[in-house]
């Protein structure tokens, strides 16, 4: 093995979204580097399937627009053609209340009412709880709040019940997690600043939306054409010929003077720039004997376990037409189903005219022990959840399920301190990078941004 830095390539471990930036990122630099990824395929959770002729996502089905990462990688990649938004004309969501399906009222943002008459008519909402929210706009700001969990903040502005209806089925869709765990100034960090400034939500919220350019006609969330999959075919066309890929496992990863050694199944590589890019408690089992301290504070991000089932029909044996995006069921209502998108609806170029595709979500913190079901036993729950819920009886043509395994971070209360930390005891390894979802936003564009961050970082 050469210990001269300038042969030594870069080495990436984890070849999800976050480590496929970072080797992308390096190659636009014509750096070389080594690509590590333990499964037989690139991506990690991002995987687009074709299945009974419908276009299906076994993960993320989009990305947030207004963070500019996506976007400008996907522009790189010669794909801005294939950009498409959400059908947003016909954006609405329904909530699972009593056994029945309610629609979220118009203008609410998160859980943060904007119009007045809608919210006021909701039989989603008691009066108590409308009351509360009128009530809200005479919050006082408060300064330098700690850090507390978004169940709290929530039940604090508008009570428990926009807790049970609103924002846990809602960011159950994102985090899988619970509420009372998550931390407002990790998750919702600009619900942490409004109160800081304004006291209440709605007062901030509607400053913000004064502010904001008018009606530009772009939607909130924006996918591609082909599916996700198919940014991630352009990433792996786009590095080959400056990153060598190696379908195998890091074991565990040293240090000899300044170099890194990461060890595999067969040989030892030797690395002066390393980035990490798995979640963070497998960043921590990799780090252990380099530094326990690091290892531990990885270790204690948490992280839950999901699945999502995409359940396609023959459109000709179903006589209901959903017009939705899909639902959301609080955990309160006791369901196995978390969330569910009516695909077609959503996005076009997915579902031919004879097939209708539901994408459900399971498991989540709480409900991971689903993960662990046999194929037939979840088929029947799911099965079951559709027929009661949606009053859809007929046998599918596909079920496809896809199990994401600790895969979703959940930044709990004090995250951003675990962070500092984290920052700070990894200035003794330089050119030690982390990247991925565990520790400044789960979605695409975050990721992508720390595998571009963890790129640059190393100057030749
Ligand atoms: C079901 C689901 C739906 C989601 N929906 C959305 C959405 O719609 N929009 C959005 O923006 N975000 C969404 N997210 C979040 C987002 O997709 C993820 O946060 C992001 O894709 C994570 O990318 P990553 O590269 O950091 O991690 P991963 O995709 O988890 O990749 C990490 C990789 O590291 C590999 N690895 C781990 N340990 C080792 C080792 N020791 N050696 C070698 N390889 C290793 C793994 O095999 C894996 O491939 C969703 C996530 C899930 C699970």
């Amino acid at each position: 093995m050469s210990s001269d830095p300038n042969n030594l390539p870069s080495i990436i471990i984890g070849g999800g979204i976050s480590g496929l930036s970072a080797a992308y990122y390096l190659a636009k630099r014509n750096l070389p580097s080594i690509l590590i990824e333990s499964a037989p395929q690139l991506g990690g959770v991002i995987q687009t399937q074709s299945v009974a002729d419908c276009l299906l996502e076994g993960g993320p089905d989009s990305f947030l627009a207004a963070k500019p990462e996506a976007l400008t990688l996907i522009g790189e990649l010669g794909l801005a053609g294939d950009v498409i938004g959400s059908n947003d004309h016909q954006r609405s969501t329904w909530i699972l209340k009593n056994g029945r399906m309610l629609p979220l009222p118009d203008g609410l943002m998160m859980m943060v009412p904007t119009r007045i008459w809608p919210t006021a008519k909701s039989p989603l909402l008691s009066w108590g709880t409308k009351i509360r929210m009128g009530l809200e706009l005479l919050h006082r700001p408060v300064a330098n709040a700690p850090d507390r969990s978004v169940g709290e903040f929530v039940e604090d502005h508008y009570g428990r019940e926009a807790v049970d209806y609103l924002a846990e089925p809602l960011l159950s869709g994102v985090y899988g997690g619970d509420p009372y765990q998550l931390s407002i100034q990790s998750v919702l960090p600009r619900f942490a600043d409004m109160e800081a400034k304004y006291g209440s939500l709605t007062k901030g919220t509607l400053a913000g939306l004064a502010k904001a350019p008018k009606n530009s006609g772009s939607t909130l969330f924006k996918t591609l054409k082909h599916g996700l999959g198919s940014m991630v075919a352009a990433m792996e066309k786009s590095i080959a010929g400056h990153c060598r890929v190696l379908h195998t496992q890091a074991q565990s990863i040293t240090r000899e003077g300044e170099d890194y050694l990461v060890q595999l199944p067969n040989e030892v590589l030797r690395t002066r720039h390393l980035i990490v890019a798995t979640p963070a408690w497998a960043a921590g089992k990799l780090l252990e004997s380099l530094d326990p301290g690091i290892a531990k504070l990885l270790g204690g991000i948490g992280y839950s376990s999901s699945m999502t089932v995409g359940v396609i029909y023959d459109r000709a044996q179903v006589k209901q037409r959903f017009d939705s995006f899909g639902f959301l069921v609080p955990k309160k209502e006791r369901r196995h189903l978390v969330a569910c998108t009516f695909v077609d609806q959503k996005f076009n170029h997915r579902v031919p005219e004879n097939r209708l595709l539901l994408r459900c979500f399971l498991g989540g913190a709480g409900n991971e022990a689903v993960l662990g079901w046999a194929e037939p036993e979840l088929k029947r729950a799911v099965l079951d959840d559709i027929r009661t819920l949606l009053g859809l009886d007929v046998e599918p043509v596909a079920f496809q399920v896809s199990r994401w395994p600790r895969s979703m971070a959940q930044y709990q209360v004090g995250h951003k301190k675990s962070i500092q930390e984290l920052k700070d005891r990894l200035k003794g390894y330089p050119l030690l990078f982390l990247a991925g979802n565990g520790y400044h936003g789960i979605g695409i564009p975050d990721c992508i941004r720390t595998g571009k961050e963890a790129a640059d970082g190393f100057q030749n």
